[in-house]
C-alpha cells in the first residue's frame, strides 16, 4: 500500500516536473514541449517559435518513468454538434458560447474542430452560421481552432431510419439557391456538406459543390453501389459515420454499407464511441481503410458531458444512459454521441487492436490530409504548433495540456 501511495506521488511529481517543464516561458517567442512519441519509446524535445514548430530533436528522457508523458499533434474533430449544454443548432447561439464550447474541446485535447449544423429551418441554419463566421472574426484563437463548418443537413434521407435523429419536417431535397445563402452566411467557411445521392437534384448539387471546392459527405442516405459510384465521380470523398444514419434492417447485399466500404476513394468517418458501431464493425472498418484512411469523429452534442437522465433536446425526448449512450425512442435511433474524441482514440485501441500511433493518426494527420489542412495534424517542423501533452492513466487518454499555435490554452489542474 506504501509502495504504491509512493510510486503515485512520484507518478504525480514527475507529471508536474513536465508539465513545468513545458509550461515554462509559454508567453515568450521560443518554448521546448518535451514528451514521447506515440510509438512509446521515442524522447523528443519540441522547439517552438512564433507559434511553429521550428525543431524537433531527440533527446534522453530526463528520467525513466512509469507515468510517461506523451506529446502528439491537437486532435481534430470534423463532427461537433455541441458540447457541455451549448449546441450549434438552437436559437440563442453567441460568440460567447462558440468561445465556451471551444475551451471544452481544448480541455479534451481537441485544437481543430468542425461545428457541425443539421437539419434545421432555413432561417436557423443561416442565421447560426453568421454568429459562427462573427464570432471567428472577433477572437482569432478560435479561428485557428475552427477552420469550417460541416453542413450534415438538410439534403439528406427523408427516411426514418436513414435520417437519424435530424428532423423529419425540415429535411428536404438539394436547393442551390437556399445553399447559396448558406454558404453567404458561413462567407466560404462550409468545409463539407452532407447530402443522400439518390434524393432528388443531389448529382447536380454535388458537382456545383465541388466547382466550388466544398468538400462532399455522403451521409444519411440509402443510395444504391450504382449512386455512390456516380456520387464519388462527381466529387464525393468522405462517408459520414459510416454504419450509422441508416436502417437498423438492412438487405444483406445491396445497402449502403458495401459500396462506400470497398470504393477506395472514400474515406468514412466513424464514432468508436463502444454504442455506434459493434467491435467487429471496428475491426473491420479499420482492415479495410487502414489509418489513413478512416477518420475518429466524436458527433458530439450539446448533452456531451452531461449527467444521465431524460433531456428535451430540439422538443424531443432523449435519454442518456447510465454508460453514456444518447437513445432516441421515438425513433430507435441514436441521437448523437456524448463523448468527445479522445474516447474514439482510446476504444480503437481496445477494440480494434490499433498502435496509440494509428489510433490518433485517425483522430490528427488523416482528417488533416483530407480537408487539405496542411498547416497541423502532425509534429513536423514549420507546421502549426498545435499539441497535447497527455498521460494513460488506467486505459483512459488524460490531456495534461494542449497547446494552440503555440500557445498553453488548456492545463490540467
Ligand atoms: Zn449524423
Amino acid at each position: 500500500m506504501r509502495a504504491r501511495i509512493t510510486k503515485t506521488i512520484q507518478s504525480y511529481l514527475l507529471i508536474f516536473y513536465f508539465l513545468l517543464m513545458s509550461s515554462l516561458n509559454t508567453n515568450a517567442q521560443n518554448t521546448t514541449i518535451s514528451g514521447y512519441l506515440p510509438d512509446h519509446n521515442t524522447f523528443v524535445g519540441i522547439e517552438v517559435k512564433d507559434g511553429l514548430i521550428e525543431r524537433i530533436n531527440t533527446i534522453a528522457p530526463a528520467k525513466q518513468n512509469e507515468s510517461k508523458i506523451y506529446v502528439a499533434p491537437g486532435l481534430i474533430d470534423t463532427q461537433v454538434n455541441g458540447y457541455a449544454s451549448i449546441s450549434f443548432n438552437r436559437e440563442g447561439l453567441t460568440g460567447e458560447k462558440i468561445e465556451g464550447l471551444t475551451r471544452a474541446m481544448w480541455r479534451e485535447g481537441v485544437t481543430t474542430f468542425f461545428p457541425t449544423i443539421i437539419t434545421n429551418p432555413s432561417e436557423l441554419i443561416r442565421e447560426n452560421l453568421k454568429i459562427l463566421t462573427l464570432a471567428l472574426k472577433n477572437n482569432p484563437r478560435l479561428s485557428n481552432s475552427i477552420p469550417g463548418y460541416f453542413l450534415e443537413g438538410p439534403y439528406i434521407s427523408p427516411i426514418d431510419g436513414f435520417r437519424g435523429a435530424h428532423a423529419k419536417e425540415w429535411v428536404r431535397l438539394p436547393d442551390w439557391e437556399e445553399f447559396s445563402g448558406f454558404y453567404q452566411a458561413a462567407e466560404g467557411k462550409i468545409i463539407q456538406v452532407g447530402v443522400a445521392p439518390e434524393i432528388n437534384g443531389a448529382m447536380a448539387f454535388i458537382k456545383k459543390c465541388r466547382d466550388l471546392g466544398i468538400g462532399i459527405s455522403l451521409a444519411h442516405h440509402n443510395a444504391t453501389a450504382d449512386q455512390v459510384e456516380e456520387a464519388v465521380k462527381l466529387g464525393a470523398r468522405v462517408s459520414t459515420h459510416l454504419g450509422n444514419g441508416c436502417a437498423n434492417t438492412i438487405h444483406r447485399h445491396d445497402n449502403p454499407i458495401w459500396p462506400q466500404l470497398s470504393n477506395d476513394l472514400l474515406t468514412p468517418s466513424i464514432i468508436a464511441d463502444g454504442h455506434h458501431l459493434r467491435r467487429e464493425e471496428l475491426r473491420v472498418f479499420f482492415k479495410v481503410k487502414g489509418p489513413e484512411n478512416l477518420m475518429l469523429v466524436s458527433d458530439a452534442t450539446e448533452l456531451a458531458g452531461m449527467p444521465p437522465g431524460t433531456y428535451s433536446w430540439n422538443g424531443k425526448e432523449v435519454i442518456m444512459t447510465e454508460d453514456g449512450m444518447l437513445k432516441y425512442p421515438a425513433q430507435n435511433v441514436l441521437a448523437g454521441a456524448s463523448f468527445p474524441v479522445k474516447t474514439g482514440v482510446k476504444n480503437m485501441m481496445g477494440m480494434a487492436d490499433c498502435s496509440l500511433e494509428e489510433s490518433l493518426m485517425m483522430a490528427t494527420a488523416t482528417p488533416a490530409k483530407v480537408y487539405n489542412l496542411d498547416d497541423r495534424g502532425m509534429l513536423k517542423e514549420g507546421l502549426r504548433a498545435d499539441m497535447i501533452l497527455f498521460t494513460i492513466e488506467e486505459g483512459e487518454i488524460v490531456i495534461q495540456q494542449t497547446i494552440l499555435g503555440g500557445e498553453v490554452v488548456y492545463q490540467r489542474d
